[in-house]
């Protein structure tokens, strides 16, 4: 692998990444191609955590528009986050890469509870934490608590996967004008309404200067391509 540019970062996949073609749950031949993408980075030094989505589970917005109590319906999609990273500390184990779940909702028998100091410990020895349960708060989504974690452990830059190569102008599959966005600024983001992350991530990692890097996801060897520096995706920062 070329030489990482860098040393610390937060990955942020969404739940519907882990789903694969079916949609929905957890298809467990893309986990594992997504585990051996990450022990690839991580092996070559770099340290890792990641925060995952729940949104191929439970989505708590979804669930009260059709009338269900929104706190109620977060705090299962919540747990919904969990079931993934749980999945995901599977796979990663399977291919060898030592890692531990931190639940911003206390379950002892299944996650670590979050605790920052440790978090950075395990990062600095190696292992991947991926932080479950979002912020521990309902109202909120997971790239918000993906903005916050990559604060806490001062991560350099947020990677989110998802299934575009970047932010576009318009959806591309409904606009043929689209065209691909490469470099915006947190303003530019917020102002024109774009879907990089939700307003409260994104006014999160502007207040901070925390940089954000949206790519494909679903083409293997990206996740490498995009911690070694290739201008892969598009990249939102100051
Ligand atoms: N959620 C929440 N607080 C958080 C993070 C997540 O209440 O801090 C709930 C919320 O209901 C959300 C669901 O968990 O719909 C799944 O997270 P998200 O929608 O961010 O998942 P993704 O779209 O990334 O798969």
């Amino acid at each position: 692998m070329n030489r990482p540019s860098f040393s610390r970062v937060l990955l942020k996949l969404s739940g519907e990444s882990l789903a694969g073609d079916q949609g929905y749950g957890i298809d467990p031949l893309t986990i594992s191609t997504i585990a051996r993408e990450i022990k690839e980075v991580v092996d070559s030094g770099v340290q890792l955590a990641l925060v995952i989505g729940g949104g191929n589970i439970f989505r708590g917005l979804a669930a009260s528009s059709k009338g269900m109590d929104r706190a109620s319906a977060d705090y299962m999609g919540m747990l919904a986050t969990v079931i993934n990273s749980l999945a995901m500390q599977d796979a990663l184990e399977k291919v060898g890469v030592s890692t531990r779940v931190q639940s911003a909702i206390a379950m002892q028998e299944v996650a670590e509870p979050y605790i920052r100091r440790r978090a950075i410990r395990h990062l600095e020895k190696g292992r991947v934490v991926i932080f479950g349960a979002g912020t521990g708060n309902p109202y909120f989504t997971t790239d918000t608590a993906a903005s916050l974690r990559a604060m806490e452990i001062n991560a350099q830059v947020i990677l989110k996967g998802t299934k575009v190569d970047g932010v576009y102008s318009a959806d591309p599959k409904k606009d043929a004008t689209a065209v691909k966005l490469p470099k915006l600024t947190y303003l530019e983001v917020l102002k024109m309404g774009l879907q990089v992350m939700d307003a409260t991530a994104t006014s999160l990692c502007m207040d901070n200067n925390l940089p954000i890097i949206v790519f494909d996801l679903t083409t293997e060897g990206n996740i490498k391509k995009v911690i070694c520096g290739e201008e892969i995706g598009t990249i939102v920062q100051g």
